[in-house]
């Protein structure tokens, strides 16, 4: 049986992870330190995960974080007061809120808040703007995680037909973008989407981007296609997965990325990136 060959997030991770740690060593050399704050409001088990995986990471490449852990009731006034002050430190160039928020907080006034020169997570209006007008940006994490992957696979995209199940602003529509500004020919499916494997069995490239469990079976794939799987759900045996059936679509794939150990860590690693591009930015105009 043809076995899809599998992409290796943690290991490509890992070697983009060095690169940055060589960076970060070349900027304290000249006096910069990249910083980034992290923001959880609340104990969100996930959230804890996602955010101390951010922290640890840090440390490893030398960039300096804080941490900021606020109760579930902190109130939106006192949120945007703390974002406010770190936009005015110099010592942090990047600051990320840890999403979801609780309810009386609005996560798009929070978003507004962050300056646009210290958002790392690329979700605020302008960095989206920017990136929709071609213009340069913080890519969002997610969407360029992917795109790193299939750069150093080598797998090529011009030309090629990608499909992107899924719309949401932190991923679906950015890599959709970032695809076609690499000269694919992108589609996009989303809940409303009639005749779902119609739209995927065309895809050379297929992103799943959904959010439910194993929705991507071999019936949607192309024998060949290059597979990327971003969703993060739990088994019914309350293990981590994703939307793609893996053991399935491998028999079929090309390249396949698993879950854990796909696009997960490579989400962390831009957002060091984009803390280190943003101390180089902020450096070269003082
Ligand atoms: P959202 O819930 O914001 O978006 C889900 C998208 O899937 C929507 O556009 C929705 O369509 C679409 N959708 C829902 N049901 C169907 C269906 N039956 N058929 C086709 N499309 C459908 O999720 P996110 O984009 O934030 O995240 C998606 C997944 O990726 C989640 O599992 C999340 O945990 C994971 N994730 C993983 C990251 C990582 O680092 N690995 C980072 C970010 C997210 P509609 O717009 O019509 O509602």
């Amino acid at each position: 049986m043809v076995r899809g060959e599998v992409i290796d997030g943690k290991q490509i991770a890992k070697e983009i992870r060095l690169e940055l740690k060589e960076e970060v060593e070349r900027l304290t050399r000249l006096n910069v330190r990249p910083g980034l704050a992290v923001i959880l409001v609340g104990e969100d088990p996930a959230s804890q995960t996602y955010v101390r995986g951010k922290v640890r990471a840090c440390e490893e490449v030398g960039i300096y974080s804080e941490f900021i852990q606020l109760p579930a009731e902190t109130s939106e006034k006192d949120l945007l007061a703390r974002i406010d002050r770190l936009n005015r430190d110099a010592a942090i160039h990047g600051i990320l809120v840890q999403l979801p928020l609780p309810k009386q907080i609005s996560p798009d006034r929070v978003i507004a808040a962050i300056d646009p020169e210290k958002d790392v997570d690329g979700f605020h209006p302008i960095q989206a703007g920017r990136l929709l007008t071609g213009l340069d940006a913080y890519l969002p994490c997610t969407p360029h995680g992917i795109l790193q992957l299939l750069k150093r696979t080598g797998i090529s995209l011009e030309g090629k037909h990608a499909v992107v199940v899924g719309r949401s602003n932190i991923v679906g529509k950015p890599v959709s973008l970032l695809l076609q500004r690499e000269n694919a020919t992108v589609t996009m499916c989303h809940s409303r989407t009639k005749d779902l494997s119609y739209h995927t069995r065309q895809a050379d490239i297929l992103i799943a981007a959904v959010g439910r469990y194993h929705i991507i079976g071999a019936e949607h794939v192309k024998e060949g296609a290059v597979v990327i799987d971003v969703g993060m759900n739990r088994s019914p045996e309350g293990k981590l997965a994703g939307d793609v059936d893996f053991e399935a679509v491998r028999t079929l794939a090309s390249h396949i990325t698993p879950v854990p150990g796909g696009v997960g860590p490579m989400t962390i690693a831009m957002l060091l990136h984009n803390t280190i591009r943003s101390a180089e930015r902020m450096a070269a105009s003082t």
